[in-house]
């Protein structure tokens, strides 16, 4: 190893230390932190931001990283180096572009952002919030003008969240989804409804908790490499491969939605935690591609977790550890996790109207990126959107624009990922399917760790270093399309609803 790769792998591991530092405290204010303490974490927090962008765009990585890529040198490098300096010679010329006190300017107004818009949800106010939004919305354009001087804003955010995609590949997806859901879900929904009154009851968030537990580690994530805490809304943070850290809510009156939250974060923790080790302290060692970080926790939770079969091994143990599913049949549980209605919450819709809220978001985020839409507009804007799309009118802001964390905490572009990541999962499963045979075969023996140890092996161990196209292109033989999406929920809710 020369010289400079060495020093490079040091000053890596010292971003890394800051980094986690920085993540640390971020996952403190959302799960210990008391009240009054967010005026000393948004400070510190702040401080620790600054010092990363500091080192981000130092002399010092810049001469280390242009060595590095001189050709003798980079031909000598490993894999998950090579992507490390190419990653970083890229963000440096673009973080470079940013004056310094726009970066700290936008990470404040951020931390901000997040509180004032706690406050609005709980008072289920959008006005609470909207000048903040705006704020931070005019913030970060400015900030993606200097970093990608000659891309359209929206199209950078998109890039930023999955590398390769764009608005033109989005709208080509999601009109092709479109095309198909709309009239497939007024199908659905003018059949009969399941009768769903055993499960509106009060629940032990304790039962919950337990099955939790017993979910996590039936589909794989290892506790001696990852801990689980509560939140508001349900995440999860990577350290590193040896440090995931899970959050969930727990309801009072439905355990469901706990468990499929709890089987999402799993997902993305195994993810986490089977990354390459070798990629341990390098900019490659967490994905980066949320399309495709949300298509595994998607995978778990919708295409194996919403299957009848990944329930038949486990189901009487569940009842043991829910005793509130004791005179629910498998047959009932599986209806009601499969139960297509229209609702004002994303998080708590049913797989195919969950696309619907989706392709709201992404239109409401053109209009604020692409047509400058100004902020005071969009509570309107959601809930015309609200009604086309799902016939319904949101009774308060609670319910309607406030209720995702996204835009408070700078996730702009994202929300397009979750759907991309369901594409990218109809694709998967075909894939599986040719490797292991037919999924509810391996699901019904409770062969569950034969899926992960696949998606570990064909996925999860790449970690950044395979961009999401070519992943794609390895796993499954074939470009992005929203076809076996469609043809999954065709098969599937045909024969729930008997269309
Ligand atoms: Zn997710």
């Amino acid at each position: 190893m020369i010289k400079a790769e060495k020093e490079l792998r040091d000053y890596f591991e010292k971003m890394g230390d800051y980094n986690q530092a920085a993540k640390m405290l971020s996952l403190d204010m959302s799960t210990n932190m008391p009240k009054e303490g967010f005026e000393r974490h948004r400070r510190a927090l702040t401080r620790l931001s600054g010092e990363l962008f500091a080192m981000n765009t130092a002399p010092k990585l810049k001469a280390l990283i242009e060595e590095l890529s001189l050709p003798e040198h980079y031909a000598e490098l490993s894999p998950e180096m090579k992507f490390s300096v190419s990653l970083m010679k890229r963000e440096f010329t673009e973080n470079s572009r940013i004056p310094a006190e726009l970066h700290n300017d936008y990470v404040s107004e951020k931390a901000l952002a997040n509180k004032k818009w706690q406050e609005a949800k709980k008072a289920g106010d959008f006005e609470l919030f909207k000048d903040q939004l705006q704020k931070v919305i005019d913030l970060k354009k400015e900030i993606i003008a200097y970093k990608h001087p000659n891309e359209p804003v929206y199209d950078a955010l998109l890039n930023e969240c999955e590398e390769g995609m764009n608005t033109e590949t989005y709208d080509k997806l999601f009109s092709e989804l479109k095309e198909f859901l709309i009239p497939f879900i007024k199908e659905i929904l003018s059949k009969p409804e399941p009768d769903d009154s055993k499960f509106n009851r009060i629940y032990d968030l304790n039962h919950e908790r337990k099955a939790q537990e017993y979910l996590l580690k039936y589909i794989g994530f290892d506790y001696d490499r990852g801990t689980t805490a509560e939140t508001e809304h349900p995440f999860t943070s990577a350290f590193s491969s040896k440090d995931v850290r899970i959050t969930n809510h727990f309801h009072e009156d439905t355990a469901i939605r706990p468990m499929f939250s709890s089987i999402h974060e799993g997902g993305h923790a195994i993810f986490g935690q089977n990354v390459n080790p070798a990629f341990d302290g390098l900019p490659a060692e967490n994905c980066r591609y949320a399309g495709l970080h949300e298509s595994q926790s998607r995978f778990y939770e919708n295409t194996l977790g919403h299957n009848i079969n990944f329930w038949k091994p486990i189901y009487k143990d569940i009842q043991k550890i829910v005793p509130e599913f004791k005179d629910v049949s498998l047959e009932e549980f599986n209806r009601e996790i499969n139960h297509v209605r229209n609702s004002f919450i994303r998080t708590c819709a049913d797989e195919v109207t969950y696309c619907l809220h989706i392709i709201i978001r992404y239109e409401l985020e053109k209009e604020i990126f692409v047509n400058n839409v100004p902020v005071s507009n969009l509570r309107d804007m959601w809930n015309e959107k609200m009604q086309e799309y799902l016939g319904l009118t949101p009774p308060d802001d609670a319910l309607g624009i406030l209720q995702d964390m996204h835009w408070a905490n700078n996730y702009y572009g994202y929300f397009p990922t979750y759907l991309l990541g369901s594409i990218y999962d109809g694709m998967f499963l075909e894939a599986l399917e040719r490797d292991l045979g037919d999924v509810d075969k391996v699901l019904s023996d409770g062969r569950i760790m034969d899926i992960t140890k696949w998606l570990n092996e064909k996925i999860h161990v790449y970690g950044s270093t395979r961009t999401p196209r070519d992943t794609i292109t390895e796993v499954c033989g074939k470009e992005v399309t929203a076809k076996p999406l469609c043809d999954y929920f065709k098969k599937k809710y045909t024969d729930i609803y008997k269309l």
